[in-house]
């Protein structure tokens, strides 16, 4: 992707906080190289530029956050998605994670309740060059007609395992959810490995707004 607006000082800013990431523990090279070319800053108001690039989650409106950046990094990494592989995104957002898969060479359906967030995700992917396919309704019921999917990625805290997004795991793929009530969620990964069987685990605590339900005007 080439965009004016992303610059070399962006790019330098972008190299550290990788660097960063890696430190707090992500080798995964796929992932690290999405987020040094993903324009994090282009998805924040250009007001604040200078908390793009540091490792931290960021208000985007409407009373969301775009996720930390380590987050992203771990989230992608758990999906253990290969090339042209198919992934759920629940919780678009300001559009970064969805550019990230994009980025890695993933085919990504990303779902959001919050209309306005959908639009303005919708409208500024394209212009820097990604093109996730663009859903608003309520990422709880999942995409049935597009699924099953390679992977499974929700973005917001869960209070429970949606039973419909289980059901939209293909055999052998992976749903990445945080778990839990309120302010804090458990990263958990959920294997489908046969038809009615699913094997659970758990990878450290989280913060992430709630995952609510039906949608938003
Ligand atoms: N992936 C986003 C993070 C967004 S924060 C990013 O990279 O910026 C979580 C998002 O999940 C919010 O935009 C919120 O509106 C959305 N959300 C919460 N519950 C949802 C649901 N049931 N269906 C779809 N989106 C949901």
């Amino acid at each position: 992707m080439v965009d004016s607006r992303d610059t070399l000082r962006h790019q330098g800013m972008r190299k550290r906080l990788v660097e960063g990431i890696k430190i707090k523990g992500i080798r995964n090279q796929r992932v690290l190289d999405a987020i040094s070319k993903v324009p994090r800053h282009l998805f924040m108001d250009s007001s604040f530029i200078q908390f793009a690039y540091k490792d931290q989650a960021f208000p985007i409106g409407s009373g969301q956050t775009i996720s930390q950046p380590y987050t992203v990094a771990v989230q992608s990494h758990l999906l253990q998605v290969e090339l042209n592989e198919k992934v759920l995104e629940v919780g678009t957002g300001s559009g970064y994670q969805a550019a990230v898969l994009v980025e890695m060479g993933i085919k990504v359906f990303t779902i959001e309740r919050q209309r306005e967030l959908y639009l303005k995700a919708q409208q500024m992917l394209p212009e820097m060059g990604y093109f996730p396919k663009f859903f608003y309704g309520d990422g709880y019921k999942g995409l049935p007609t597009y699924g099953p999917f390679d992977g499974i990625i929700v973005t917001a805290g869960a209070p429970a395992i949606p039973k419909d997004l289980l059901s939209q795991l293909r055999i052998g793929g992976r749903m990445v959810i945080p778990v839990g009530q309120s302010q804090k969620q458990t990263m958990t990964v959920i294997t489908r490995v046969a038809e009615d069987d699913y094997k659970k685990e758990t990878h450290g605590t989280f913060v992430f707004v709630p995952m609510l339900k039906g949608t938003e005007k």
